[in-house]
């Protein structure tokens, strides 16, 4: 299919928030050069994939299976190394482990992986020491390091994000289908992690009647080759669109334009204007969508999203990421959830619990309370569990790695200790220790709803 059908599909002329200011201007040389050479690239991922997890979108809406989602604020070309995905990936399966037990349903694994390069920012710019430079907008536009030419923006990262997105996602699918998934394997690290003193009992009886739950499912003959392979999806931030819509493509079965750059991409809570580019573009491909939703959307605003991003209802096609911050969770959610409900519109909601509990240490470290964080989740199975609806998954920032970047969990991480592994390019992540303490403690709620 030739790439002026695709440009012809969005519409032009749109306000873009939140785009960089590449060299040479929005339609020049450097730009253009770095599109031509992107639409010239396979896909990074089949179409017929994105329709498969789109009807399992859809069973988790009807309440048949929970959603997990997550992986670094922001990816860097530096951290795509196999030791760091290895642990990105192992800290989701154990945690999909984990919340499946209790929650009795099927657990769909999302990665903020393999795509997830470009952050909107709230200043154009940063100033520091008197020197005012332009802000980091993630490894897709410009390097975090504080001198001119590290922040100007560069084209070619784009296709660099291409590149390191194909490793990467090479890379999960070798692990998720090699052996390395296996449940067994899974519940071996899970064990380890309970067995932790500075946990206590807590998180070991869970662990250990998981433990007792898979030894009867093999001593009765359960074909150990199910626990082997598991599927694994991609998702990003769609926020540069010269990017995703140079990886848009129509998919040969369907003659329908796919954005093949991830499986899920979604509309951040500053781009998502109604008559803005990016909800445009989000309009226009087949994907499954999410949208950020903030303490500010209105009732009326979320149907507009459904009319806009939804008409015809399919189920699958949309899904709610709500980040309204442990204060006002109970206070602004159900509005939301009553009125998509009553209007009939099928929509996923997930709990981003990360979001809208952000805030600056008194030492400049951007950093987020696990307790805040676990408040959050809570206050979104509340209003569901009120309100007879789903809490069907959970949006969270995390890493691998023993980083401290989160305060609180059962490591008691402090203020004072951040300073010690803060290695995020953007926003704080939670650990592999608190991370799992979170899917333990989602578990009950799912166990107990
Ligand atoms: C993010 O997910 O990193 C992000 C910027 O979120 P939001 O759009 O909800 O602020
Ligand atoms: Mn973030």
């Amino acid at each position: 299919m030739t790439s002026s059908r695709i440009d012809s599909i969005f519409t032009p002329g749109l306000v873009a928030a939140q785009q960089p200011q590449w060299p040479g201007g929005a339609d020049g040389e450097p730009i253009q050069k770095a599109v031509a050479q992107l639409k010239k690239l396979p896909p990074l991922v089949f179409a017929g994939e994105c329709d498969n997890l789109k009807a399992r979108i859809a069973e988790a809406a009807d309440g048949r299976a929970f959603w997990l989602q997550g992986g670094d604020c922001a990816e860097t070309f530096v951290a795509a190394t196999a030791d760091s995905i290895r642990n990105r990936i192992k800290t989701i399966l154990q945690m999909a482990a984990v919340l499946q037990y209790f929650a009795s349903m099927p657990v769909i694994k999302v990665g903020r992986m393999a795509g997830q390069f470009a952050k909107p920012r709230s200043n154009n710019d940063e100033t520091r020491d008197g020197v005012t430079l332009p802000a980091y907008r993630g490894d897709a536009v410009n390097d975090l390091a504080f001198t001119l030419e590290a922040r100007t923006p560069d084209p070619q990262r784009l296709v660099q994000v291409y590149n390191t997105s194909a490793a990467t996602l090479n890379l999960v699918r070798a692990f998720t289908t090699g052996g390395f998934a296996d449940l067994r394997q899974v519940h071996e690290w899970n064990k380890g992690f309970a067995s932790d003193p500075r946990f206590g009992a807590r998180y070991e009886q869970l662990a250990n009647e998981i433990g007792r739950a898979l030894e009867f499912m093999v001593s009765a003959g359960v074909d150990p080759e199910a626990f082997k392979t598991v599927d694994f999806y991609s998702s990003h931030e769609a926020l540069i669109l010269e990017y995703e819509k140079a990886l848009t493509r129509i998919d040969s079965r369907t003659d329908l334009p796919y954005d093949v750059s991830g499986h899920f991409v979604w509309v951040g809570e500053r781009t998502r204007q109604l008559d803005g580019a990016h909800m445009d573009f989000a309009s226009k491909i087949q994907n499954p969508i999410g949208i950020k939703l903030g303490p500010k959307t209105t009732p009326e605003d979320a149907l507009a999203m459904i009319a806009k991003l939804n008409p015809s209802n399919e189920p699958g096609r949309l899904t709610f990421i709500t980040r309204m911050g442990a204060g006002q969770i109970r206070e602004k959610l159900p509005a939301l959830v009553e009125a998509v409900t009553k209007s009939g519109a099928k929509v996923l909601w997930v709990c981003d619990p990360m979001h809208g509990n952000t805030y600056e240490t008194s030492t400049g470290y951007k950093t987020r309370k696990f307790d805040d964080v676990m408040d959050e989740v809570r206050g979104f199975f509340e209003v569901h569990k009120k309100l007879g609806t789903h809490p069907g998954g959970i949006h969270i920032e995390l890493t691998g790695d023993d980083v401290t970047e989160c305060v609180g969990g059962g490591e008691q991480i402090s203020e004072a200790d951040l300073a010690g592994r803060y290695e995020t390019a953007c926003d704080p992540r939670l650990n592999h220790t608190q991370s799992l303490e979170l899917a333990f403690l989602v578990a009950e709620m799912l166990r107990d709803r």
